[in-house]
């Protein structure tokens, strides 16, 4: 893997308002410098001890967005550093962030994490649940985290017309909130689906295994 050149040619390719996140997850510092000397700044990761170490190895002008599901006793760990947390998926997540950004001084962004997929997937919120909650007296009352949009995974699936149906729900669901909550960011599309991602409106990838090649667990 040419981790630079995966780099260069990922941004050559997106389009300019669409933010490429580089999903770094199980992969060593060394390697994300590799993508950081190519001059990119934002990587993703899934787990939060993981992050918090990188955070600490890294240059301190990386973003580190959260693409994983946050237990609430963990999210104090990465309250002082995290620059978008992905993966909010309930309502008493949200209120820990918007403690813990509070302790910081900080508003933290936050995008709800929607179940599109047809699969069982453990984590997301409904479409009826992200209506609640931006709806909720608790929501209007957190004034240190800012929910600036949504995130979704599809189906892991070859059918590519699922795979879109499935990210046009989501495109859905944004285009019917954004203006009243002030929505700027629609979070979907990996290294296996990103393009039909892109075709549906997605303005956010997170691309893993294409930029630093698989992973071993
Ligand atoms: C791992 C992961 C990705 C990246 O997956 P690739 O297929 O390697 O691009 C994107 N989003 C989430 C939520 C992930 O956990």
């Amino acid at each position: 893997m040419n981790i630079s050149e995966n780099i260069k040619t990922f941004k050559q390719q997106l389009p300019d308002d669409v933010t490429l996140i580089a999903v770094s997850k199980t992969k060593p510092v060394s390697e994300i410098m590799e993508a950081y000397n190519a001059g990119h700044r934002i990587f993703g990761e899934n787990k939060v001890q993981e992050m918090e170490r990188k955070w600490q190895e890294m240059p301190k002008d990386v973003e580190w967005h959260m693409i994983g599901h946050v237990q609430r006793n963990k999210v104090k760990y990465i309250a002082p550093f995290v620059s978008l947390i992905h993966s909010v998926d309930s309502k008493r997540l949200l209120k820990e962030i918007n403690k813990r950004a509070k302790n910081e001084n900080r508003v933290i962004d936050c995008l709800l994490q929607v179940k599109i997929a047809e699969e069982e997937s453990k984590f997301g919120l409904d479409k009826n649940e992200v209506l609640d909650l931006l709806a909720s007296e608790a929501f209007a009352n957190y004034k240190n985290v800012k929910v600036i949009g949504l995130m979704g995974m599809a189906t892991f699936t070859d059918n590519e017309m699922q795979i879109a149906k499935e990210f046009q729900k989501l495109k859905d669901l944004y285009d019917n909130l954004k203006e009243d909550h002030e929505f700027t960011t629609l979070s979907m599309g990996m290294s296996g689906d990103y393009e039909i991602a892109l075709k549906k409106g997605s303005n956010m990838v997170r691309v893993g295994s294409a930029i630093f090649g698989e992973r071993n667990y």
